[in-house]
């Protein structure tokens, strides 16, 4: 990783290969909902996608099999107050620890893994389906940061107090993101 943004404007890996967060099993805080959690028998046992979990009021344990010696992972739940003195469930991702609606399963080595689409670097197909519009938005962002009001950046514009490997590497960018924008809304006012 690392680099990205980090003066120069050389970011080799350009080509989109992250993948889309639909196409992995997930489990939903929905499943969860505050009001039956509180009704739940001692120790609830459920089995997704092969996993078997066993579910307690402020945590999901992931099991290899079904034996209760067989605990692989705790995932914590988080509780935030809801409307009507309802609370809203969340899960806490075994990683980043950070709150998250849906957690996605992947298999290492055959180990279920539950953990948040930022942690697995996936994103979202309709995410990818506006790119052009996020890169259209980018470019300007850029344009403003240097106080300028299009994409041609005359030496001129560098803003005092920039060093002049940021600016390049920022000018660089605009151009950049110019051209990703033309191949993916070639349409559009860009
Ligand atoms: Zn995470």
């Amino acid at each position: 990783m690392g680099g990205i943004g980090s003066g120069t404007g050389i970011r080799p890996n350009r080509k989109r290969t992250k993948q889309f967060v639909e196409t992995f099993p997930c489990i939903d805080t929905s499943a969860f909902p505050f009001s039956s959690m509180r009704l739940l028998p001692k120790a609830c046992q459920l089995s997704i996608q092969g996993v078997t979990f066993q579910i307690y009021p402020d945590k999901l344990l992931i099991l290899q099999g079904n034996s209760p010696e067989a605990l692989l992972y705790e995932i914590f739940f988080s509780l935030t107050p809801a409307h009507y003195g309802n609370h809203r469930y969340w899960l806490k991702c075994p990683k980043c620890s950070q709150r998250k609606r849906k957690l996605s399963l992947i298999r290492m080595d055959g180990f279920p893994l539950f953990l948040c689409r930022c942690c697995l670097n996936l994103v979202y197909k309709s995410q990818n389906r506006t790119q052009g519009d996020q890169i259209i938005h980018k470019k300007w962002a850029l344009i403003q940061k240097l106080g300028w009001s299009n994409e041609c950046i005359p030496d001129e514009a560098k803003p005092k107090g920039m060093h002049w490997s940021t600016f390049i590497g920022i000018r660089n960018e605009i151009a950049f993101l110019h051209d990703e924008a033309f191949r993916f809304a070639p349409f559009k006012n860009v």
